[in-house]
């Protein structure tokens, strides 16, 4: 049987993708990624509403590709909205991320007529990581690590407490070795990844600043990049770490969500605008060739003209490197849902249009401002480079995919 996998959303998705697809093959199934199939996984996103339109398109597609196809629908949106997918006769399967590490066995129960429609429970039950520890995902040659999944907070517009569940951390000790594992196949980066890196260790005792000390040990790991950090979870030890120890990258994206202290305080992000323009300038003058990235949510309940003008106003002013920028929407669950003065769309097109040229701006000066500098970067595939501060450069070079080399920006 062909079976097709179709990602959405973000890195962990796609390593939780990368893990249903070893057990398939394991199992002896032929997995692909593209062409008609005759089973479909769809691993859904569900962060923004735009995030549940794209995963319902894609599950058409699936049935317009082959009409005669099994569609398993998993991931965030299942384990948030099994109703509205149940509704969808385009579904023949919904196994939400509670139930995800046991798809195949759930699916081999489908396929013999046995079992439900519908696999969802409370994903706050879920204890531990259930070995997705074993594999690492690949973006072109990049390898990631998920050591956590969940988040313990609950920020007011954000449904991902609710589809990943509290935090689970894989065993420290489990990383090295894959880690190790890694190095031995000759990668020289590695980049660790989770729904909130910084909350790594919570439920083991134990810390993201732990977890890079024994990482660092593994000295054929020459590059350690890390994904998304909380502003207000970046203890003083961990800050000491990025930004003397050489081998972590020095590529930080540090989640803003707004310029403006009312909103942050509505949000419940645990930081005030000050807070994060210290940690900010304190990054780039220790370590002035560091990127750092943000994410920023525009039209939050009761945003007005002067909240979204601040939000403009510190992207400007801040040595911020790239911007992910996106339109606030309601999620279910949340706080923000029930929050009133909701921001018309129209307005918030305008203001994220606003706000993507000032990001535009930004790139193009963080680009320039590296001109001539000699960096590190991996080879992520043939002519392409990728810095250690995060700049993708074109680049002809004899050193094999995944190697670190030194290169002169242009
Ligand atoms: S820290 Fe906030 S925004 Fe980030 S995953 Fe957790 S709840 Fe969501």
């Amino acid at each position: 049987m062909k079976v097709r996998l179709v990602n959405l959303g973000c890195r962990s998705n796609y390593f939780d993708t990368e893990f249903i697809a070893c057990q398939l093959r394991h199992k002896g199934y032929s997995v692909s990624s593209e062409g008609p199939a005759d089973l479909y996984v769809v691993n859904t996103c569900t962060v923004t509403a735009e995030a549940d339109r794209s995963s319902r398109q894609a599950i058409y597609r699936a049935k317009r590709e082959n009409p005669d196809a099994i569609v398993v629908v998993t991931g965030c949106y299942a384990q948030i909205s099994p109703g509205a997918l149940a509704k969808l006769k385009e579904v023949d399967l919904i196994v939400g991320n509670s139930e995800k590490h046991r798809l195949v066995e759930i699916l081999e129960d489908f396929l013999e007529g046995k079992g439900q429609r519908v696999y969802v429970e409370n994903i706050f039950r879920s204890s531990r990581l259930e070995s997705f520890d074993l594999v690492a995902y690949f973006e072109k040659a990049r390898p990631f690590l998920k050591v956590q999944e969940g988040c313990n907070s609950f920020c007011t517009f954000c449904v991902i407490p609710f589809a990943r569940g509290k935090v689970r951390s894989v065993p420290v000790e489990r990383v090295v070795a894959q880690a190790k594992l890694l190095a031995e196949r000759g990668f020289k980066e590695i980049v660790l990844t989770g729904t909130q890196l910084t909350q790594y260790g919570q439920d083991r005792g134990t810390s993201l600043y732990e977890l890079l000390r024994e990482l660092l040990k593994v000295r054929e790991i020459e590059l350690i990049r890390l994904s998304s950090l909380h502003p207000s979870e970046v203890r003083e030890d961990l800050l000491e770490l990025l930004l003397w120890e050489d081998r972590i990258a020095p590529h930080f994206h540090l989640s803003l969500q707004s310029g403006s202290d009312r909103i942050l305080q509505l949000m419940e992000r645990g930081y005030r605008v000050e807070d994060y323009r210290k940690l900010v300038e304190r990054i780039v003058s220790t370590r002035p060739i560091s990127a750092v990235g943000t994410d920023l949510i525009v039209g939050f309940p009761s945003e007005r003209e002067e909240d979204f003008a601040q939000t403009c106003q510190l992207l400007e002013e801040l040595p911020i490197a790239y911007a992910h920028i996106f339109p606030y929407s309601d999620r279910p669950f949340t706080k923000s849902s029930k929050m009133a003065h909701k921001v018309s769309p129209s307005v918030k097109r305008e203001r994220v249009q606003r706000l993507k040229q000032i990001e535009a701006k930004k790139r193009e000066l963080f680009r320039s401002a590296n001109r001539g500098r000699e960096l590190r970067a991996v080879v992520i595939e043939e002519g392409k480079l990728l810095t250690e501060n995060y700049l993708e450069l074109k680049g002809e070079t004899q050193a094999p995919v995944g190697q670190l080399i030194r290169v002169k920006v242009e």
